[in-house]
């Protein structure tokens, strides 16, 4: 794959024991540096014109003079210092950078896969939360719509967390569907099967709020009941993937069970998906908090790119995920 990285995004500091640290990166990029076929570019940083085309001028303006005067505590977990905004700049420039290439047709062992941090999905229009700053998978959702480049764009947020930022941001939109899976009752608290979109959006967002102790069977029968054929239908340009690792088996903040070679398996299926569609593939880092479990799951994304088969855990998923899928199709008049 092809790795969006920029230094910038090292000096976002978050202080001690912060689980959204620099090593997050340095760990990925060691595990990177024994595969076979990684290659980096430096992307350049988000404009100011591409952020505010998805912020407020108001949050845009006191977010960077808080960071000028040095930054500290924006509330209780999401916390940045002076070179925050450059860092969160440099993401988001990073995830415009991977929905280009895949747009302009980079697939295969080409794929774009935006490294920067800190993460996005849970920012809003006119706020800062949950570790996030700017909205990466939105601003490059937002831009590439904006430039003609992409009429439709599917977002898929597997991260373990509801992304309530790219949510909100597309939630009375058509252009932009988001997708999400995530463990039901964890932070925000949002994303219930039937917030579904209003307005224009009515029908272009879906939530599955799994039940704690999800794993690999789930996942593939949440993209193999739901989420292909909803995008199918939707057919976009583009298909984004908000791709955070903490609903592994071994982060330490979910109660989630993918395993490191399940985030392969939902990877192939995702990517005969694209083709099915006719539609480019990116992928954009969101959370993911044990060191180990996200640089390896990061390795196994991209062997899965470098010809590397994925083994594929042959289990069901629960009584209680398929009726919780059921209700989906059902909602969403997949039936
Ligand atoms: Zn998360």
């Amino acid at each position: 794959m092809k790795f969006g990285y920029h230094e910038d995004c090292l000096a976002h500091t978050t202080g001690y024991r912060h689980p959204e640290s620099a090593d997050r990166l340095r760990a990925i990029r060691q595990a990177l540096a024994k595969k076979h076929g990684v290659e980096y570019v430096a992307a350049d940083p988000a404009t100011d014109e591409m952020v505010r085309a998805v912020h407020t001028d108001a949050y845009v303006e006191s977010i960077t003079e808080f960071c000028e005067e040095g930054g500290g505590d924006w509330d209780s977990d999401t916390v940045a210092v002076e070179a925050t905004w450059d860092a969160a700049l440099a993401a988001a420039g990073q995830s415009v950078w991977a929905a280009e290439r895949a747009l302009a047709g980079d697939d295969g062992r080409q794929t774009p896969f935006a490294l920067g941090r800190p993460p996005g999905h849970h920012a809003v229009a006119d706020d800062a939360m949950g570790f996030c700053f700017i909205n990466n998978a939105a601003v490059a959702a937002r831009h590439v719509i904006d430039e003609g480049d992409a009429d439709r764009v599917a977002i898929f947020d597997w991260d373990v967390h509801h992304g309530n930022g790219i949510h909100d941001i597309f939630y009375d939109e058509d252009d932009v569907f988001y997708v999400s899976t995530h463990e039901d009752g964890l932070y925000p608290g949002s994303g219930d099967v039937d917030e579904i979109g209003e307005g224009d959006g009515e029908g272009y967002t879906m939530n599955v709020p799994f039940p704690a102790g999800c794993g690999d069977a789930e996942y593939l029968a949440a993209i193999d009941e739901c989420i292909a054929p909803a995008l199918t239908a939707f057919d976009p340009d583009l298909l984004l993937v908000s791709a955070g690792f903490d609903a592994h088996r071994h982060d330490p903040i979910s109660r989630m069970r993918v395993s490191t070679e399940g985030y392969g398996a939902l990877t192939r299926r995702l990517r005969e998906l694209v083709d099915e569609m006719g539609a480019g593939l990116g992928f954009i880092l969101e959370g993911g908090y044990g060191l180990d479990t996200l640089s390896e799951s990061i390795a196994t994304v991209h062997e899965t790119f470098d010809g590397r088969e994925p083994v594929e855990d042959d289990g069901s998923p629960t009584d209680e995920t398929t009726e919780l899928l059921a209700e989906v199709r059902s909602i969403h008049g997949l039936d």
